[in-house]
């Protein structure tokens, strides 16, 4: 019979995505065997994750304060926004070092058949804070896939009657790919190259 508290952390752990039965197994055991301060440790980050990290309320992208670093440094450009759709993306695009703007995170894309629509992403949010007038160009930087490109169209028509130019990471990203995978260089030469739409 297996113990319950040792079934009870496989269950959890198999929830997790990309964690199947056996490798939640392999992990509880590991967490068994290990000093008992890595599973002190170990719950410590997972609680305080989720009791001290939220959202910013500008940008959406994930921070302990109001805003988020990205927000809240003035050495950043206010006039160049770019749209991702998580903050995975977020962070990849970060990495390349070739983008000095803000964020805007949507935390999704347009996908009629999953029923998520505008309203389940924040487009309301992003179009509020391009109504103060502060923002010239939106880089749209969803991935290059059906929903991220339907996604990019759609912001489009939405904000270039308010005279914003809007413009879409370059292809050189495989169709179908995913951002947060890319490696720095082909994600770079995307920024640069990107074009208006
Ligand atoms: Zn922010």
């Amino acid at each position: 019979m297996t113990p319950d508290p040792l079934n009870q952390l496989v269950a959890q752990l198999s929830k997790l995505p990309g964690i199947g039965e056996k490798t939640a197994q392999r992990l509880a055991f590991h967490i068994l065997r290990a000093p008992p301060e890595y599973a002190r440790d170990l719950s410590q980050a997972i609680q305080d994750l989720v009791a001290k990290v939220g959202l910013c309320a500008r940008c959406f992208a994930l921070t302990e304060a109001e805003l988020c670093s990205f927000c809240q440094d003035p050495r950043r450009e206010e006039r160049t926004l770019c749209v991702v759709e998580g903050v995975a993306d977020l962070m990849a695009i970060e990495r390349t070092r070739e983008f000095k703007g803000r964020y805007h995170v949507l935390h999704g894309v347009l996908s009629p058949l999953d029923g998520v629509g505008p309203e389940q992403l924040r487009i309301k949010e992003l179009l509020r804070r391009l109504g103060g007038g502060s923002v010239d160009e939106v880089i749209v930087a969803t991935n290059p896939d059906v929903e991220g490109e339907a996604t990019a169209l759609y912001l489009t028509r939405l904000l270039k009657p308010m005279g914003i130019k809007v413009s879409r990471i370059a292809q050189g990203l495989p169709m179908g790919g995913d951002l947060e995978f890319a490696d720095q260089a082909t994600l770079a030469k995307a920024l640069s190259a990107r074009r208006e739409m």
